[in-house]
């Protein structure tokens, strides 16, 4: 099997990430492995044969056969709405990967890092945080993660603790509520916010910014107008606007 072929994946455990997200769990017999940063497709196939092909960004990374994504919902939409809702323990799908070859961190990359996420641009973030970690590379990388509310955020309690656990540093923005307290404006990321949260341009930070379209194009000019090198700039857009 190639990373071409449709691999069978059955659902191992299914667990509420956020009121709109989960995190599912998949078995996949023999996975080659993943880098952090990499992503899958899913297919889904219908009883009458219909199909739906999708990408998600795995959390886990290296050679574990268990897979890990997070889904969020987008309402409306044809399969998010189906792996949040109704998919099940046991379940079959298809994955076809890893994919994706630049948008990935590897524990040889020296220097420092800076991972900027929006809403569920978080995952593969989360797989490079993990990496960054088990590597000893943490105290080089820093996240800024922006969410709408607390509650919205994927892997809230991993990385409310991911400081204090020898972790990688997150700064949280948040653009509708805060937590009681929270000296920060809410808001988007804005330059102030970037200038304040992200390894400056002087230290030649690789940077990694995903999430939706809009949110990945907005943060990757203002890092051009604050200085750094668009080469050294990664972008990962998850699609919408
Ligand atoms: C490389 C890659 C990695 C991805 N990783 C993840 C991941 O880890 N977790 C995750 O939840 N999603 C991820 N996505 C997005 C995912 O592939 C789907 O696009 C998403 O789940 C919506 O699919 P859907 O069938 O529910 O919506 P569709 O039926 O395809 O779309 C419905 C409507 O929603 C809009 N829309 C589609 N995607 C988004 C979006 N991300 N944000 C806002 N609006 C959108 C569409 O333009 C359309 O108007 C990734 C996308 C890419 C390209």
């Amino acid at each position: 099997m190639s990373m071409t072929d449709w691999r069978p994946a059955r659902v191992l455990a299914v667990a509420e990430a956020s009121p709109s997200a989960r995190v599912l769990r998949l078995d996949v017999p023999g996975w080659p492995g993943s880098a952090a940063g990499q992503h899958i497709d899913v297919r889904l196939t219908a009883e009458d044969g219909y199909q739906a092909v999708r990408s998600y960004s795995l959390a886990s990374y290296g050679s574990a056969s268990a897979l890990e994504i997070a889904v969020d919902e987008i309402p409306d939409g044809e399969v998010s709405p189906y792996l949040v809702r109704d998919v099940l323990p046991g379940d079959e799908l298809e994955v076809k990967g890893p994919l994706g070859g630049y948008f990935v961190w590897h524990s040889a990359d020296a220097g420092p890092v800076q991972l900027i996420a929006g809403g569920s641009g978080i995952v593969p973030l989360v797989a490079i945080a993990r990496a960054a970690r088990h590597a000893g590379a943490a105290a080089s990388a820093r996240l800024l993660y922006s969410v709408r509310s607390p509650t919205d955020a994927i892997y809230r309690e991993e990385l409310a603790r991911s400081a204090n656990d020898g972790g990688v540093p997150v700064t949280w923005a948040y653009t509708r509520a805060a937590p009681a307290g929270w000296p920060g404006r809410l808001g988007r990321v804005d330059d102030e916010s970037l200038r304040a949260a992200v390894w400056p341009a002087t230290e030649q930070p690789v940077v990694y910014v995903c999430g939706p379209t809009g949110f990945v194009e907005h943060v990757a000019d203002a890092l051009v107008r604050l200085g750094h090198d668009p080469q050294r700039v990664r972008t990962e857009r998850f699609g919408g606007s």
